[in-house]
């Protein structure tokens, strides 16, 4: 078996570590004016939340907090280069890898992002060395839901389609396409977990303490 993880949401906790880096960027940058910081750190996240550039989250903040240029370019450039040094795992994510390992599971990341800043999370998160393969949409130029990108991860795996789990927490993006070319589908689901599955996905996790379970579920 193949196992396929996204890692936005689904491994790493995006949400705790933009909020360590708001609150950093506010003392390093913002702590002078007159900008609140529970305000800055709430718009922080609701923009780096919405799929857009990055360049366009900072030109939103600058212009919300009226930040001349050059404060906004030295934000954009400390979140660029520092923003991996916060990245938190979800827990089990180490367990679940070497659980994986240990059954001799090849293992791959398939993420939409640059390819720089995706694959310095996974370095800085502790699971580059798990990945035998990881598939970014900056360096692919193809983002998921695009089949293409999945396909990719496919053959540098050296795998087919039904013998995959994709693991991911994005109905459209994850579980739609990965079921739709044949793989089994694992919906990482902490938001709100009684929201029912639906039909494409084969397994709902919440914890990564239920991994084993639905893994020997599913392969
Ligand atoms: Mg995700």
């Amino acid at each position: 078996m193949f196992a396929l993880f996204d890692l936005d949401d689904t491994l790493h906790d995006k949400t705790a570590s933009l909020k360590v880096c708001a609150d950093v960027i506010y003392t390093e940058f913002l702590f002078d004016l007159a900008v609140n910081r529970d305000e800055f750190t709430a718009s922080f996240l609701s923009e780096n939340c919405i799929i857009q550039p990055k360049a366009q989250v900072f030109d939103i903040l600058a212009q919300g907090y009226s930040l001349d240029i050059s404060l906004k370019t030295a934000m954009f450039h400390f979140f660029d280069t520092q923003f991996h040094t916060f990245s938190k795992r979800f827990d089990h994510v180490i367990e679940t890898m070497d659980f994986l390992k240990s059954e001799n599971v090849r293992l791959a990341c398939v993420t939409n992002g640059r390819d720089f800043f995706q694959r310095n999370k996974i370095e800085a998160l502790g699971l580059a060395n798990y990945f035998d393969v990881i598939v970014t949409s900056g360096e692919l130029g193809v983002k998921k839901p695009n089949p293409l990108i999945f396909n990719t991860a496919l053959e540098q795996l050296g795998a087919q389609a039904k013998e995959c789990i994709f693991i991911g927490d994005s109905l459209t993006a994850d579980m739609l396409p990965a079921k739709q070319l044949g793989m089994k589908t694992v919906w990482v689901n902490r938001v709100n977990p009684i929201r029912s599955k639906p039909d494409y996905v084969d397994a709902k996790l919440e914890s990564y303490s239920q991994f084993v379970d639905i893994w020997q579920q599913l392969a």
